[in-house]
Formats: structure tokens, sequence, C-alpha cells
């Protein structure tokens, strides 16, 4: 525990919870500057791929730091940004022709929508509307949150936040949502965007690939651009590289970023077909894509991102990702006979339940009280409410992910049934 000035994300201090001081990382065990050894089971917050400190990215920015630092992206390149690019191509669809840096899921997902917009004010046909899924996360920035679900993280800024049309979340065959889009589509708006097989920060809510493709397909038919945010879903996390694959769907614009580096640095892109970047192609300057941060395309980053990318491409991740995803099943086939533990579920590694819970919502007492069990269990888990998921690197042992479930058993038996209020 530290005695600091620090104001960290997601957290009320007031409730004066420990914050404990990590000093190395490896494979999926994190060591505290106090001596414990911690099991990540979220992979620090889902960005952690193949495992911390993997000896190949950690040399890629050792080497690159001795080359280039930054430079300014407009107008400039350099070597480990061409050689990301040239990876993504190879290894993304053939559609999407264009990458766009930036550095973070929120900003890829900022970039998107502008591209949507960009889209459609530059082919003369301006549309602004954004349709999106319920239960949505898009990153924390004010688009970005416009775009996402809303709830008491957002309710202070409400007022700033644009309006959007949601569809219903998909249950069973989805036909409510299928027909909400299609009315929607009638009417003209700017792109649908969605987090494709799965809601991540909403809760771990999974729906069928079918309508995944159907929504793909209706946007489609009424030219409305199809956004996919794979900021957490991609780079395997689903079980496929990209989770519109198990659709079998391409969209038009795909927003990619926590694995991107395999955890290791920020860094984002946001890829888009040839018609999306033809509209912004012109003489005229006033049509340029308007954005940029300053480390767009970070050097250090587009290293660890290359890096990531040579380890897609030589080793068997995609093996490795269906041996964690079978013993993520089994693990959860067991937690799911918990009487407690209900709507089991799982999405390729990640794979969640429900903790019953009187209250609910991610305000439930129930997850910092979970929190807190785990925390003494030497385990980084981190409930969405009273949603407890495990989303660990790919690497990690059986031993540690056997630990993770006992830890998780140990917890929902520690707590005892809450009486009615
Ligand atoms: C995490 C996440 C984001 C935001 O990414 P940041 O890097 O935290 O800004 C956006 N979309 C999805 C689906 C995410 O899971």
């Amino acid at each position: 525990m530290t005695n600091s000035s620090i104001w960290h994300p997601f957290t009320q201090h007031g409730l004066g919870e420990p914050i404990p001081q990590v000093a190395r990382a490896k494979g999926a065990a994190l060591y505290t500057a106090d001596g414990r050894r911690i099991v990540d089971a979220i992979s620090s917050w889902w960005v952690t791929t193949h495992g911390h400190c993997h000896p190949r990215i950690m040399a890629a920015i050792a080497e690159q730091s001795a080359q280039l630092d930054q430079i300014i992206f407009a107008g400039w390149t350099h070597e480990p940004a061409e050689t990301v690019a040239r990876g993504l191509r190879d290894l993304m669809p053939d559609e999407l022709t264009r990458i766009f840096f930036s550095d973070s899921g929120s900003t890829s997902v900022e970039v998107a929508l502008k591209m949507a917009l960009g889209y459609w004010a530059n082919t003369g046909r301006p549309r602004h509307k954004i349709l999106v899924l319920e239960h949505a996360y898009h990153g924390d920035t004010v688009g970005a949150m416009s775009v996402g679900a809303r709830g008491v993280f957002n309710a202070a800024y409400a007022p700033l936040l644009f309006d959007v049309e949601t569809l219903p979340f998909p249950h069973g065959d989805g036909a409510t949502t299928l027909e909400k889009l299609t009315a929607l589509c009638r009417e003209h708006p700017a792109a649908l965007i969605v987090e494709p097989l799965i809601c991540g920060a909403g809760g771990m809510k999974i729906y069928d690939a079918a309508i995944l493709a159907e929504m793909r397909q209706i946007c489609a038919r009424y030219d409305v651009l199809f956004i996919a945010d794979e900021v957490m879903t991609g780079w395997g996390r689903t079980g496929t590289l990209l989770a519109c694959e198990q659709a079998g769907i391409v969209p038009d614009i795909l927003c990619l970023s926590k694995g991107l580096t395999g955890g290791a640095m920020p860094l984002a892109v946001t890829m888009a077909t040839e018609p999306i970047y033809a509209a912004h192609l012109s003489e005229d300057r006033a049509r340029m894509f308007f954005h940029s941060s300053s480390y767009t395309a970070n050097p250090l980053a587009c290293a660890a991102a290359a890096a990531n990318i040579a380890i897609w491409r030589d080793e068997p991740v995609i093996e490795r990702i269906g041996k964690l995803a079978e013993r993520q099943a089994k693990h959860l086939e067991k937690l799911a006979r918990n009487p407690r533990a209900t709507n089991a579920r799982r999405a390729g590694t990640i794979a969640a339940v429900e903790i019953e819970d009187a209250k609910g919502g991610y305000l439930s007492d129930l997850g910092p009280a979970l929190l807190s069990r785990f925390r003494e269990a030497d385990l980084l888990l981190r409930p969405l409410g009273n949603t407890i998921y495990v989303m660990p690197p790919y690497c990690i042992s059986d031993e540690d992910l056997a630990s993770i479930y006992t830890g998780i058993e140990d917890a929902v038996e520690s707590l005892r049934p809450q009486p009615e209020m």
C-alpha cells in the first residue's frame, strides 16, 4: 500500500481499498513489491494476450529504443509503423485496406465515428445518426461514452453525450434486435457500432454469431456503415483472431487496441475499407481526415505491435488459444454446478458466471466483497457487479488456472446469502 497522491481510474478512494504495488510480471504472474505472487486472471484489464514481459516483445521495444523514440506522424513515417501496417494487411481481412494509428481503444472508436461521418459528409450525403447495441461499452472519452450504455458511469456527463439509437441486446434468435435494426436502417443512419459476439464491460454478455452476421447483412443492404469494435475481442480472445471471423463477416471499419501490442504498450489502429479512405482522398485540403494525437504510431509502441504480429505469424497462437478455451470450458462446467453461480457462459478464452445477488447491477455490494476475497487469495479478478469473469493470458499454466477457479469457489462459499431488504 502506498501513501500516494495518485487518483486511480475506476477507484473509489473513499472506501480505503488497499492499492498493491506491482514490481514485476512474467507470464500470468504479477509480483508485488512486498513479495506476493498474484495470478493475473483478467490479463491486466484484457490487454495481456501472450503473457506479461514476453521476451520477443520486450526485446523489440529495447531494440527500437536505441533507434527512434518518437516522430511526428503527420507527413512522416518510420519502419516500425510500416512493418505493423504490412503485418496487419497480411493478417486482417483484405477489404480493410487502410490503417489509421492512434493510442487507445477509446481513440480508435472516436476515429471510427469520425471516419464514418466524414465518409458521408465527403460523399455529399451527410448522415450523423449512430446505432448502438444495448449494454455496449466503447471507451470513456465523450464520443465513446455516447455510443456506450448509459448508467451510473456517465450520468454526470449525460448532457454532453450525443443522441444515438439503441438496439435491444439480442436474445435467442435476435428477432427483435434485427427488426429494430431494419426499421432504423430505413432512416439512413451513418453507422452501426458493435462489439462482435460479446459485450465486455457491459457484463460479458454473449450473443450468437448468426445474429452478428445478420446485423452486418442488414447494414450492407441499407448502405449503413458497420463498425466492429474489436478492441477487447480482437487478437484471439474469442477463439479466432477476430470475433467477426466466426460470423464470416468483414466490417467497413475495424477498431483494434488492447492486444495489438500483446498488451505491452498503448497503441490502437482503426482499419477502413477503400471507399472510406477514397471519400477523404482529394486535392482539397478541407476533405482530409482531421484527426491526430501527439503519439500517433509511436515507434516504441509500433515495435511492440510488430513483435506481436510476428508472434501470431510464427507461433501456433490459435492452437494455444483453443487449448485455453477447452481448459476454461472444463473449469466453467464445474463452477456452474455451484448453486449460487448462474448463467455460466463462454466465448473462446473468456468465461463468465453471475453470482446470485438480490441487488445486482454494477454497484452490487457483492462486487467489493468478492474483490477483497480475491485479493486475499492473491488473484487479480475484478467482478463487473455480480458477474465474475476469467480472461487470463494465453500462457497460463494448468495450476494457475485451477487456482483461479478454486479461489472463485472459496469466495462464493464464504459469502453468506444476503437478507432481503
Ligand atoms: C477497453 C475497451 C475500449 C476502450 O479502450 P481503452 O484503451 O481503454 O480506451 C473500447 N472498446 C472496447 C470493446 C473495450 O473493451
